[in-house]
């Protein structure tokens, strides 16, 4: 045997033994071992031994991935805060790997229509500045932090198949990545518009990522008329950033009162005349029917089903979001209930397989049904549960009594600042 092989055999028993106690103590019925990750490589990891030598010891497929026993794909909030508690047990230095869409190192998602949004003037956010877990008063995990903690990390390359025999994954730019234990962190994509009413037209933003939010910042910099469609917490955050930055905004939405699924008729009452004061103006009860462009091409009004127009040169759309399931439908993981099906313990159907965050359908104890949570919180102790499950001996239901919150106007000079927090049912989506 290689030295190299010696390396993965050792590291891969050492982590067999551990798992395989937490195993037997808590799956019963389907217990499971990860694989221990398998010996292919074309690059060596620097070694005193020559390439020759690696070439003529390895027959099987190559991977690219240095870190083979965990892997997480999707690197926002979830992943961040699983792999702090890899850290914590000492599981993570040349374990763990993350494989993200995204070109920064996890960050905490809700500061993109918060603090993000603000004009240079009054201060906005900024990476490094609320890297994950700085959202719940831990350490600032910098892509340092990272290298630091030998965690691999591959930035802007998705994965787009799985194959879930080989316990391997491909990425858009053809990378083969080998898994022993994979937790699926994939979040949300924000929903879209109809192309054919416009909704893909340029001036047209949706807010999901660092790159979205930049987009939408150069683009106020020219901005005199804001339309924001849809409200719930992204429509009345933008809406309430978008005062910041004095411009003549108008939200629009179908629903009788702004944050429907959370707030009663008299709380909604309440907060719409505090953004009146600020200057926004409501359209309510009805729908966008299409977005028209100009010569230029670029969205000039929006066609309401009421048959009014409204002017704009910007358009900022917040109407929720979709599970990203993507590369995982089709391989015998549940995905019928919208999001990934996994147990209390964050386990899909397949062995060896976990989802966590907004991604994760999962049992909601309290409500006693399946549901997915799309709110940090949630996506912090998701992350947190399932990777204590994997690497102790905790077998404790997840009982979560959903949380969520909100922050507006927190702008410098702002006459008064909004945070409002909100326990329980309604803002969920169940199933
Ligand atoms: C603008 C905004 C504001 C928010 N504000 C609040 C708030 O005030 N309060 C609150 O409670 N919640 C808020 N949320 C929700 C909260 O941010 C999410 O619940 C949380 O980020 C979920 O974490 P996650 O890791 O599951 O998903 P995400 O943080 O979305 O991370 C998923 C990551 O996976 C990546 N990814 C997707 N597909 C692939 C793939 N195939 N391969 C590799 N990578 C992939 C994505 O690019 C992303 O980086 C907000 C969300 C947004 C978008």
């Amino acid at each position: 045997m290689s030295p190299a092989a010696r390396f993965w055999s050792r590291k891969a028993m050492a982590s067999a033994s551990s798992f395989a106690a937490a195993a037997s103590l808590k799956r019963g019925v389907s217990p499971w071992r990860p694989e221990p990750p398998a010996l292919g490589r074309t690059t060596p990891r620097r070694s005193s031994i020559g390439l020759g030598c690696f070439r003529r010891s390895y027959v099987a497929a190559a991977f690219d991935n240095e870190n083979r026993e965990f892997v997480i794909v999707g690197g926002g909030n979830a992943a961040g805060y699983a792999a702090r508690t890899f850290v914590e047990h000492g599981m993570a230095d040349g374990r763990l790997c993350i494989v993200s869409k995204e070109a920064h190192a996890p960050y905490e998602r809700p500061a993109l229509t918060k603090g993000y949004l603000f004009p240079l003037e009054k201060k906005p956010a900024r990476l490094p500045g609320f890297h994950t877990c700085v959202g719940s008063g831990g350490e600032r995990q910098t892509a340092e932090w990272y290298k630091e903690k030998g965690i691999e990390m591959l930035h802007e390359d998705p994965v787009t198949s799985i194959d879930i025999d080989k316990q391997t994954l491909t990425t858009d730019s053809g990378k083969l990545l080998k898994y022993g234990s994979l937790i699926i962190a994939t979040g949300c994509t924000a929903s879209r518009l109809p192309e054919k009413i416009g909704g893909s037209l340029p001036g047209v933003h949706y807010i999901r990522d660092v790159a979205d939010a930049n987009s939408l910042i150069s683009s106020w910099e020219k901005t005199k008329k804001l339309v924001v469609v849809g409200g719930g917490y992204i429509g009345m955050e933008v809406a309430a950033a978008a005062v910041a930055w004095k411009l003549n905004t108008t939200i629009i939405f179908p629903e009788n009162h702004l944050l429907q699924r959370l707030f009663t008729p008299s709380l909604a009452q309440r907060y719409e005349e505090f953004y009146k004061d600020n200057g926004v103006k409501f359209v309510k009860g009805t729908s966008i029917k299409h977005l028209e462009a100009g010569s230029d091409g670029h969205v000039c009004s929006v066609k309401l089903e009421d048959g009014s127009t409204i002017e704009t040169d910007t358009v900022v759309v917040g109407i929720g979001a979709k599970p990203a399931v993507g590369p995982f439908e089709r391989v015998g993981l549940n995905t019928s209930v919208g999001g990934i099906q996994v147990d209390s313990q964050f386990r899909t159907k397949i062995p060896g397989i976990f989802a966590i965050g907004d991604v994760a359908a999962f049992p909601l104890k309290i409500y006693d049904r399946i549901a997915r949570v799309e709110h940090v919180d949630h996506a912090r102790r998701s992350a947190q549960h399932c990777a204590k499950s994997i690497l102790t001996a905790q077998s404790h239901t997840y009982d979560y009594l959903p949380y969520f919150y909100s922050r507006v106007f927190e702008y410098e000079g702002s006459p008064r600042k909004l945070w409002w927090q909100f326990f329980g049912d309604n803002g969920i989506i169940c199933y």
